[in-house]
């Protein structure tokens, strides 16, 4: 553990990133190194474990201002006491600092006045999250069921998220007489000045818990594996984002839920390449094929299909499939699907076959190979 990459060089952003700055690289980055789009890589399995640990460190306020300040040494388990870690145990009220107090009669202006001052019983949405998904190409182009598995955060149904140990109820804070502030003599530089502030006994919800739930450890709150069927669009595409309205964390005193974001990332194909909603694709057609024309087979999203290859074809002309591409997401209408093709030249002859061949060079022309023709008849222009 002594030689711990920085976690801002792990997530490659500067010590001064914004939150934005450090999600947007944690996306790039996790894509890069996620597990399931390198199978059996582990320097990438490693790279992935860095990046998520870093992430859940500069992603946290809290931790992030600890990291800054002490380190590593900073967010390691056990440090601190646990507090502020855990953003179901942390009492927001416990540390008592010069900013706070200031804070108070000035309005704000050191930071963190504005969250204290808010009513801890007011209802409050949940928390966003977010997964990955990894879907193939074929999914992608013709949408697909899932089942995401996941992790939030909901009420404790032992005690209905009350935290208070079933056959008992939260009792009416006696520090504050429920109000959840107290008012407090302060001696600072400018003389002595009464401040209320939150009720550190009850965190200012005006109610303390005598016999805490022992399923949630009286936070009201749980960690709950999840699986739901999320239904993928025909037509997404790497880099999308599905949003499943209300799978987010629970909200806290009747507050909605948060909301799932889930991140697709479309797995490479062996053949295909998307471009827009169109399927590219190469094929390696011989070189007979190629001057005599043939009935050749080509892959697409809906199966093999036959295509006549016009006598003559040359390498890398392209042909249409029209309607072949990939469903318009949310829209009507497909793409169309280009195969370019390539000409195999044969190799490991036998000497019949050579025979052929040479007999058939003596027999051709510049009618045979114009393209050939034109490109020495310049040559001749240039140096003539
Ligand atoms: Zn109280
Ligand atoms: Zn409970």
């Amino acid at each position: 553990m002594a030689d711990k990459r920085d976690y801002y060089e792990v997530m490659g952003v500067p010590r001064n990133a914004t939150e934005e700055e450090i999600k947007k690289a944690y996306r790039k980055l996790a894509k890069q190194y996620h597990p399931d789009l390198n199978p059996g890589d582990k320097n990438a399995e490693e790279k992935f474990k860095e990046v998520n640990e870093a992430y859940e460190v500069l992603s946290d306020k809290d931790k992030r201002a600890r990291y800054d300040q002490f380190g590593h040494a900073g967010v390691d388990a056990g440090f601190g006491g646990g507090t502020g870690g855990d953003p179901f145990s942390g009492d927001p009220f416990g540390g008592v600092d010069l900013g706070d107090i200031f804070s108070s009669f000035f309005g704000g202006g050191f930071g963190g006045g504005g969250r204290r001052q808010a009513n801890p019983n007011a209802p409050r949405r949940g928390s966003d999250l977010e997964t990955n998904l990894v879907i193939s190409f074929e999914e992608a182009a013709k949408g697909c069921k899932k089942t995401i598995h996941y992790t939030r955060v909901e009420s404790c149904p032992k005690c209905s998220g009350t935290g208070a140990e079933s056959g008992t109820q939260p009792k009416t804070c006696p520090q504050c007489n429920g109000t959840g502030q107290v008012r407090i003599s302060q001696r600072t530089p400018f003389g002595v000045v009464q401040t209320s502030r939150g009720c550190e006994r009850c965190g200012g919800t005006g109610r303390v818990i005598e016999s805490p739930c022992k399923n949630c450890g009286g936070t009201g709150r749980v960690k709950k594996d999840q699986a739901v069927e999320v239904t993928v669009p025909a037509g997404i595409d790497d880099g999308q984002v599905l949003k499943l309205g209300g799978h987010g964390n629970a909200g806290v005193n009747g507050g909605p839920s948060g909301d799932l974001h889930v991140y697709i990332s479309v797995r490479p194909h062996a053949i295909f390449e998307r471009r827009g909603n169109d399927v590219w694709c190469e094929m390696p057609i011989t070189f007979t094929q190629a001057a005599l024309g043939a009935e050749v087979t080509v892959p697409t999203l809906d199966g093999r299909v036959s295509y006549q290859v016009h006598e003559g074809t040359q390498p890398g002309d392209v042909f249409k499939l029209r309607g072949k591409g990939i469903q318009s997401l949310g829209g009507r209408g497909r793409g169309d699907q280009y195969v370019r093709v390539t000409i195999e030249v044969p190799r490991n002859l036998s000497a019949k076959q050579k025979e052929l061949l040479k007999e058939f060079d003596s027999a051709s022309g510049d009618k045979n190979y114009q393209k050939r023709k034109s490109f020495f008849d310049k040559i001749r222009d240039m140096f003539d």
